[in-house]
This record gives structure tokens, sequence and C-alpha cells, in this order.
């Protein structure tokens, strides 16, 4: 007889309690229940112990952020709008397996958990926060990803030696070879390449799980840098023969007629928009027909960046679409077989965005066309100019302690110097404020001057002169910004 069937008995509902608190009492996750505002209701010890609170007496009452604080996987701090359990308590949405770090109360410990919220119509509205220690995983994880790392590292080495060799049989200037054999090793050639992607993929992959790459956040302009990226995938669109478009709307082209756009600010890591982007161009030029539309725009909405790169393509299937951005998941129809792929693009499109603080999904349907969204970050134009400030400083400090020693400046007389200066007697120019290449001609420039340039330094008489210090620029407030700010 199963443990849970109803008796008879009128004590069927208290033995059915007695066997959930004692469940609750001994599993390894943890559980707390609060009430619709946030309030601890109930607690469980495995819980108690990994939040470090002392006693689930002490705990009941508490709100939970008290307990809960929670950073990311990578040990960065969390806004309250990058804060997956903030969000999901705030909205009464439900959260499911979102892996961060647990902040433990007592001994600042970081431990790694897997944490879903779900909102019940309990006792009024409650919600449950269940938490998983996920350290074991991690660490079985990190073994699996140095194994395909090394691996695919060392594969790609004699794949590249058999792609070559193939290049030298099927090329008639180094070959001679029957109509037979060159289909055998065109195939042939098919086959290693895509083995040499599959493991290029599963290396920029593994790079951010196994910590060899980490984000390096940079303040930028989000529609300047996402037009730069997309407007590399030009030509190719049109050699698919795609109508490619950027903008807050369809009129707005790559070409001359561009419109002034919403200055929106980010502080992203720029390598991994260029992946993102990358990804989410290359899928939607692949899986579109020819004739079709793809259409990247960038805009604020709130304090979140949202970039969408929409097509007119195949589209995904209800079913497909759930499964899309897990590791080497290929939708499997008859479109798509005969298009390549790893199914690790999207997956790695996820990482990427997750690593800064985003969030990605995709609505499609099938047949129609599908837009994958990017939610980032946003920094106001304030946040944008001290962020870029700091990182002013920094190459300054940078080009300080890269510069060879300063030569000794002697008593004696010297002659004197009749050339101008050379550039190095001057400050260093101002560093651009954009790290990222921006292609020409947008109708307005929304980076703030952090500073006026230099004026060129006047002919230096001897002795010769000793490059000036830089000196870090103090924080101003400029609002002379162009460009619309939501
Ligand atoms: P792949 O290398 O197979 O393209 P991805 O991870 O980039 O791998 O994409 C996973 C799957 O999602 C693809 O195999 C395809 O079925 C589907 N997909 C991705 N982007 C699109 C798109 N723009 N239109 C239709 N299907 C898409």
């Amino acid at each position: 007889m199963s443990m849970f069937k109803r008796s008879n008995t009128k004590n069927s509902a208290e033995s059915q309690a007695v066997l959930a608190e004692l469940a609750l009492k001994n599993i390894h996750d943890g559980v707390i229940i609060t009430d619709k505002s946030g309030v601890i209701q109930f607690i469980n010890p495995a819980a108690v112990t990994m939040t470090e609170c002392g006693s689930a007496d002490k705990a009941i009452g508490l709100d939970y952020g008290l307990l809960l604080k929670l950073e990311t996987k990578e040990g960065r701090e969390l806004s309250e709008t990058e804060n997956p359990l903030i969000q999901a308590m705030n909205t009464n949405q439900p959260l499911e397996n979102c892996q961060v770090c647990l902040i433990a109360s007592q001994s600042d410990k970081r431990i790694p958990i897997c944490i879903s919220v779900l909102p019940v119509d309990g006792l009024g509205q409650n919600r449950i926060i269940t938490f998983r220690n996920i350290t074991k995983e991690l660490a079985e994880e990190g073994e699996q990803t140095e194994f395909i790392s090394t691996a695919s590292h060392e594969m790609r080495t004699p794949v590249a030696t058999i792609d070559g060799y193939l290049s030298l049989a099927l090329n008639p200037q180094t070959a001679t070879i029957d109509a037979r054999a060159q289909g055998y090793l065109t195939a042939a050639q098919k086959a290693s390449k895509h083995l040499g992607k599959l493991f290029q993929d599963l290396l920029d992959v593994t790079k951010l799980d196994d910590g060899k790459i980490k984000p390096h956040f940079e303040p930028v302009e989000m529609n300047d840098l996402v037009r730069s990226i997309s407007s590399d995938f030009i030509p190719r669109a049109e050699e698919a023969k795609l109508n490619f478009t950027f903008g807050s709307n369809n009129s707005i082209n790559f070409g001359e007629n561009r419109q002034m756009h919403q200055v929106v600010y980010g502080f992203v890591d720029t390598n991994f928009m260029r992946e993102i982007m990358d990804n989410l161009i290359e899928n939607a030029i692949k899986y579109t027909p020819a004739g079709g539309s793809i259409y990247v725009n960038v805009r604020g909405d709130g304090d979140r960046v949202l970039i969408n790169v929409t097509d007119t393509g195949i589209g995904i299937s209800a079913d497909d679409l759930g499964h899309i951005f897990q590791k080497f998941y290929r939708a499997d129809n008859s479109d798509t077989r005969t298009i390549g792929g790893t199914g690790l693009g999207l997956y790695l499109v996820k990482q990427r965005a997750e690593a800064m603080g985003g969030r990605v999904w995709a609505e499609s349907a099938f047949g129609e066309g599908s837009t994958f969204f990017v939610s980032l970050p946003r920094i106001t134009s304030d946040e944008y100019e001290k962020r870029m400030i700091v990182v002013r400083n920094q190459q300054i400090q940078a080009q300080q302690q890269t510069r060879p020693p300063q030569p000794q400046v002697s008593a004696a007389p010297v002659q004197p110097v009749t050339q101008p200066a050379a550039s190095s007697a001057q400050s260093p120019a101002p560093v651009a404020a954009q790290s990222v290449p921006i292609p020409p001609a947008q109708p307005t420039s929304p980076i703030p001057q952090v500073s006026p340039p230099p004026s060129p330094a006047p002919p230096v008489q001897s002795p010769p002169a000793v490059p000036p210090t830089p000196q870090p620029i103090q924080y101003q407030t400029n609002n002379n910004l162009n460009g619309v700010q939501q």
C-alpha cells in the first residue's frame, strides 16, 4: 500500500501533514514559504543551514531578501532589476532552476545554488522558494567542460590538416583526380568543415564555462554598437537576396536614409555582443529563403535594453521553440535538414547574454518567421558618463605604467631645441569615448565629451621635455548629449 494512500480514518489529513513535515524537515533542498509581500512564513532546516540564519524562529517574520542575498555564478553583484529572485517575487511569476550564488549571512560564504520560485494560492497568495546546493554538480560539470575543451582544442589541428589535404586533392593545379573521386572528396571536405566548426563552437562555449574568459564590461551606446556589428552582414544578406534593415521601423536603412535613433546606453562586453549578434543574424540569414527580410532593432525598454532580430524565414514550431537554446538542439524538419549547423549557436547566445545580466527568448510561428529578443541591463546617460571617466582614467593609468623610465634631466647646459615639441611632449590625446568601431555618419553623436582636447604643446626649449603626467579627470555632468534619451 502506498505511503500516501488515503485511509478512511479521520486522522488521515493529520497524518498527511505529519508526513509532509517529515519530508520538508529531511530533504537537502532549502524551502522557504513567504506571504505575498515576501515575509517568511515557513523555512525548513536545509534552508536554515544554507542561509546561516541561525534558526527557523529567527527567520520567520523576516523579509526573504534578508536571508536570500544573491550574486551571479561569476561572483558579480546583482542589481535589483537583474536579480531573478526579486523579479519573480515582485511580479508573482514563476522562476525555474536559475543558477546563482547565495551569500551565507554569517560566514559570507558563496554557495552556488539552483533556485526556483512558485507562486501558489495557498492561504492567501504565497510564494514557495526552493533552492539546492549545486557545488558538486558544478565540479562534475567543470571536469566535463575541461575534457571537452581540451579534446576540441586537440582535435582542431588534425581536422585542419585533413581539410588542407582535401583542398590540395580537389585543386586541379595540385592533383589530378577523376569525377567520381572528386565527388567523394567534396563530401569528405564538407564533413571536415562541419567538424572544424563543431570544435570551434565547442571551444567557444566551454571557454566561459571553465572560466577561461570573463566578461569585460564597457559603457557603450547600444544602437551604435549593434548597428556597427549588423552592417558587417550586409554583403552576406545581399548575396542571399535578403532585404536587411536596421532601425526602429522598417523605413530606416543602412544606406543614406539614416534617421536619428534613440540613444540607449548599456554596460556590456563588446566581444560577447558581437558573438550574440553574429549568431542571431547568421541564423536569420541561414533560415530565411531568398526574397525574405531581416530587421534588427535596438530600443530602451524601461531599465532594459531590448534588441530584436526578426526574420520572415521558415519559423520554428511551438514544440521546438522551448528547446532551441539548449546545447546541440536542432529543429528537425524538411527545411532544417538541408541547412548545416551544430546546434550550439543559440546556447552560446544565451550563455553570453546571461553572463552580462541579460536574458534571451524567441517568438515564432512555423512557416511565418521568427523574432529573437535579447534584453540587457540599461544604464542612464549620467551613469554612462561616470563609467566613461573611469575607463578613461584606467587607460591613462595603464599608459603611465607602460611608459619607459624618464631620462634624468642633467644640470649641464643643453643646446636649445629649435624644432617644435615632439608629440610625446604632449598630454596623451583623449581616448575615444567608445572603444568599438562605429560606422560613420549617424546624424547625432551620443558620445559625451569628457574633457576638451589638449591644445598643441608650444615649442619646447631645452632641456628636452619630460612628458607631463596626465591627471585623471573628475566627473562633471554634461547634458549636452545629442540624440534622444528616453
Ligand atoms: P544551428 O547551428 O543548428 O543553427 P543554433 O543553436 O543556432 O544551431 O539554433 C538551434 C536551432 O534553432 C536551429 O537548428 C534551428 O532549427 C532553429 N533556429 C535558430 N534560429 C532560427 C531562425 N532564425 N529561424 C528558424 N529557425 C531557427
